[in-house]
């Protein structure tokens, strides 16, 4: 099948051994699941990490989901409970901080996942983080960068986190880098994978939904032309390292003396 072929030829291209201990950043959704399906199906070490966002009935069914998923293939699930560990739902957590700063949900929560996910597979000893970025996924962060006249902050995007080199940066791989995500779709029903099709409730009034808009009204062959030019583009400014600092709060690796998780809770 060619998902499955083109997901190798994605692995090979980024070396991946079968031997590092890959964390699955497990959503429920049709992406990372076909994430976890495929890396398992070719052999490679992998476990799934789920944060339970705490956002009522959709993060139940979530929560079910992913468990599902991991009986079915034999994984290890680590759970990371936002309630227990950070005190609050993320419905809360967004609620107060929208409360000093006007920012969009899909924002506040990309930041708090991301941060969550670096500090927590780095503290369960794994080597790498698969996440469930698929090809119109990527091509829309490409284009609301360049729409925002700051093409530089896709530097270190690709099917592997590129330029930064740091002890406490877990490098995060795109399985699904090259994958439309109508294929994934399509790939998910035909493999009868236990997925939440429903969108996030929370997810509306972003400007991804607007860039989303314009990108599914493209060809397939206009999102991947979109991609390998991205490719092309960053491979030119590839040698450029980006400089991590630790978040003077948290302690965690940042572009900024406080990290973007810490300067929007302000904990300081
Ligand atoms: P999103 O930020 O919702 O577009 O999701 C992008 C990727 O982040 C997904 O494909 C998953 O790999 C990961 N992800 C999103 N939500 C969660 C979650 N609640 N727990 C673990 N990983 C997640
Ligand atoms: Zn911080």
């Amino acid at each position: 099948m060619d998902i499955e072929k083109k997901v190798r030829q994605t692995l090979s291209k980024i070396g991946l051994n079968k031997n590092e201990r890959i964390l699955v950043a497990l959503s429920g959704g049709k992406d990372s699941t076909v994430t976890a399906y495929l890396l398992k199906k070719f052999d490679y070490n992998i476990e799934g990490f789920h944060i339970n966002l705490r956002m009522g009935d959709y993060s139940e069914k979530c929560l079910l989901a992913v468990k599902r998923l991991c009986k079915l293939l034999e994984i290890n699930l680590h759970i990371y409970d936002i309630k227990k560990e950070m005190g609050s739902s993320m419905c809360y957590l967004r609620s107060a901080i929208q409360s000093k700063k006007s920012l969009k949900n899909c924002a506040i929560c990309g930041v708090i996942k991301k941060w969550i996910m670096n500090k927590e597979v780095r503290r369960l000893k794994a080597d790498k983080i698969a996440t469930g970025h698929n090809l119109d996924d990527e091509a829309q962060t490409f284009l609301m960068n360049i729409f925002k006249g700051s093409p530089e902050l896709s530097a270190n995007s690709g099917a592997i986190t590129r330029n930064i080199s740091d002890s406490k940066f877990i490098p995060r791989i795109k399985p699904l880098f090259y994958i439309l995500e109508n294929d994934v779709r399509e790939y998910s029903r035909d493999e009868k994978l236990p997925v939440v099709y429903e969108k996030c409730p929370c997810a509306i009034d972003s400007y991804r939904i607007q860039v989303r808009k314009f990108v599914d009204g493209l060809s397939s062959k206009e999102k991947m032309n979109i991609i390998e030019n991205m490719d092309k583009m960053l491979g030119k400014i590839e040698k450029k390292e980006t400089k991590i600092n630790y978040c003077e709060v948290c302690g965690e690796p940042s572009r900024n003396e406080v990290c973007k998780k810490c300067e929007l809770l302000k904990v300081k």
